[in-house]
């Protein structure tokens, strides 16, 4: 029994410890090597991925997107060696081969174009696509390639890259499906990765490339600044020649070699020229010559230097005709130059521009340098503004000049006429002195008795020669004053003066039946005078008065004192001066219209008066209306000093 028993006994604990064993290797022992599969299989991959994350970076240029790309791909292909790993890349509806991992027969030709029906749906769905054989499939096309690879089975895992870009995908091919569980989210990896990491280069290429826009356009703005400035400083500087050019002809030069002369050389000085010259147009010769004071050409060379206007071969011809300004970069070489005076100054660079004032062309202005190519457009443009100041400049000083000439033949001129004047007159009064003398003589009785009218001829005579040496005596007086006679100045009683020529006039205003009288009060302050002259002009005025005034008239000559002046006056009730001609009566030979015929004189008198009075620094004038008589005025400045006594 207890046999049976531990028999019994020992039958279970062989069948537990036999089911023990079943169990484990039936259920545990599957499950714990799975598990430790699985576990490896989780390391692995944890490994792959911390691997090739660390190694990922965000490519810069486009071109190294590439090189990340093969590094994935051969870190797969190293996680499954067994594998054929194929990259596709879409385009134009095809897929082309852009790169491929495996032991292959023959090499395959990269950049081919493939086209199968599962690589179009695979990428259309966006998913991982598996054909565990791909002959169940129609993959006709694609024999040739599958069978280089000595791929059987393939799980295709589409990718999208950036934007814009092409679509990309993966295809995992092997003998066998068996791989295809392990190989799943490795595949799933790549593809995210290499998709993330186009976008973020993308990006960066788009950033890289907007910075790189931007630095191109800061670039052009800085370059466009440079330009600005250096347009600036040139405007500056046209600005300072210009203001130097028009200073010059405001300036103290006052004839036309040294005012052309000193703008010429700020033109040079400006435009870093060799050569500047004016050629202007000689009317009598039909020529252009070059004027004096031109830059860089001796005046030797330059009397060299003249262009027939008939010569069209010349540049400077041109420009004077046609008005176009002209420019080369070498005169010495331009068929459009005469290279004779190119060559004789050795110029290259030429700009001829022409000077013209308003309508009328008056020459040309040609700027020359012994470096070719050195003028621009822009100097040529400032140069015709310069040339336009520069006609007016020389117009300025060709009308000072001939004004200037034109005084000088005047007052040449007048200085004969003066000198004549006294010689004739002085001539003259001799023998009118010694007539004078005879007749009064004769008519005296002191030789013989005379008849009545032998009597009446001599005084005509006698009559004539009077107004012949009163005449003189004016035009003499007249070049005198003209020339530069000296008043003797003096302290003068204007008064006195009066007085003394009222009663010189008494006789002859009674003989004209004309009541005379002195007004002017004694005591009037003393001015600085000539006594002669005033003396003379006081007569002269009285004996208008006498002789204009009339039979029956009244003259009366007054003298008052008005501030810093003495003002003397002879009044009449004549007739008095139309007021047309009462601005006429000061001047030279002069005379009234109704006066001409009916009243002897010389049309001198208050020429003579006026400029005596001015010389003495004082003013004459006249009054009159028409029916009412005249009233000449002069006032002569009182003398500064007190009287003395
Ligand atoms: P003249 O007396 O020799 O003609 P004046 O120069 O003295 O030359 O005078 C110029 C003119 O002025 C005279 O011809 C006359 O017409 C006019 N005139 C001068 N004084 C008077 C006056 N008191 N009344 C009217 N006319 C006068």
């Amino acid at each position: 029994m207890l046999q049976e028993l531990v028999g019994a006994g020992a039958l279970g604990a062989a069948g537990a410890f036999g089911a023990y064993w079943y169990l484990k290797f039936r259920d545990v022992l599957p499950k714990e090597s799975a598990l430790r599969a699985s576990q490896k299989a989780l390391a692995d991959f944890t490994t792959f991925t911390r691997e090739t994350m660390e190694r990922a970076y965000a490519p810069e240029q486009p071109e190294h997107y590439g090189d990340i790309t093969n590094y994935y791909l051969i870190k797969l292909h190293k996680a499954f060696p067994d594998s054929s790993i194929l990259l596709f890349e879409k385009g134009a509806g095809q897929w082309r081969l852009v790169n491929y991992l495996k032991h292959f027969k023959a090499e395959p030709k990269l950049l081919t174009s493939y086209k199968w029906s599962a690589l179009d749906r695979s990428s259309a769905e966006g998913e991982l696509l598996r054909f565990d054989d791909v002959r169940a499939g129609d993959y006709a096309g694609m024999e040739e390639l599958f069978s280089i690879f000595g791929v059987r089975s393939a799980l295709m895992c589409p990718f999208r890259p950036a934007a814009g870009a092409p679509e990309r995908l993966i295809l995992f091919g092997a003998q066998s499906p068996a791989l295809f569980d392990a190989a799943h989210p490795y595949l799933r990896f790549v593809a995210s990765q290499l998709s993330s990491i186009s976008k973020v280069s993308d990006k960066l290429f788009s950033l890289k490339k907007e910075a790189d826009q931007l630095k191109s356009e800061v670039n052009a703005v800085v370059k466009e600044l440079d330009v600005a400035g250096s347009r600036l400083i040139q405007r500056a500087k046209e600005r300072k020649a210009l203001y130097e050019v028009v200073t010059k002809a405001a300036g103290p030069d006052k004839d036309a070699q040294s005012g052309c002369s000193s703008i010429l050389n700020i033109v040079a000085k400006m435009m870093e020229a060799d050569v500047v010259a004016t050629l202007l147009f000689d009317e009598s010769k039909n020529e252009l010559v070059v004027s004096p004071g031109a830059y860089g050409i001796s005046d030797e060379d330059r009397m060299l230097y003249s262009i027939p206007v008939s010569n069209q071969a010349s540049a400077s011809v041109r420009t004077f005709l046609s008005r176009k300004p002209f420019i080369t970069e070498d005169a010495q070489d331009d068929p459009d130059v005469l290279t004779r005076y190119a060559k004789l100054w050795e110029i290259h660079s030429l700009m001829i521009v022409p000077i013209s004032l308003h309508d009328r062309i008056i020459g040309v202005m040609r700027v020359g340098s012994r470096r070719k190519d050195f003028f621009t457009p822009d100097q040529l443009e400032f140069l015709s503004i310069i040339a336009d100041e520069l006609a007016i400049i020389i117009e300025m000083f060709t009308l000072y000049e001939n004004l200037s000439r034109t005084a000088q033949e005047l007052g040449q001129l007048n200085k004969m006429k003066d000198e004549f004047l006294a010689t004739v007159s002085h001539e003259l009064k001799t023998p009118l002195t010694t007539i004078k003398g005879f007749v009064s003589v004769i008519l005296s009785g002191e030789v013989g008795p005379l008849n009545e009218q032998q009597t009446n001829f001599l005084n005509v005579t006698d009559q004539s020669v009077n107004r012949l040496t009163s005449l003189i005596t004016n035009l003499l007086d007249l070049s005198r004053l003209g020339g530069k006679v000296e008043m003797e100045l003096g302290r003068v009683d204007l008064a006195e003066l009066v007085r003394v020529s009222v009663s010189t006039m008494l006789l002859k205003a009674k003989e004209g039946s004309v009541d005379l009288r002195n007004e002017a009060p004694r005591g009037l302050p003393q001015v600085n005078a000539d006594t002669r002259w005033i003396s003379q002009v006081i007569d002269n005025l009285v004996i208008n008065a006498i002789k204009y005034a009339g039979k029956g008239a009244q003259v009366k000559v007054t003298g008052v004192e008005k501030g810093e002046v003495v003002v003397v006056c002879v009044e009449d009730n004549g007739p008095g001066i139309p007021a047309e001609e009462q601005k006429l009566v000061f001047d030279k030979f002069y005379r009234g219209r109704t006066s001409v015929n009916q009243v002897p004189g010389t049309g001198l008198g208050l020429a003579i008066s006026k400029s005596v009075v001015e010389k003495h620094g004082g003013k004459i004038w006249l009054e009159s209306k028409p029916g009412k008589g005249c009233k000449f005025c002069f006032a002569l400045p009182v003398a500064k000093t007190p009287k003395e006594g």
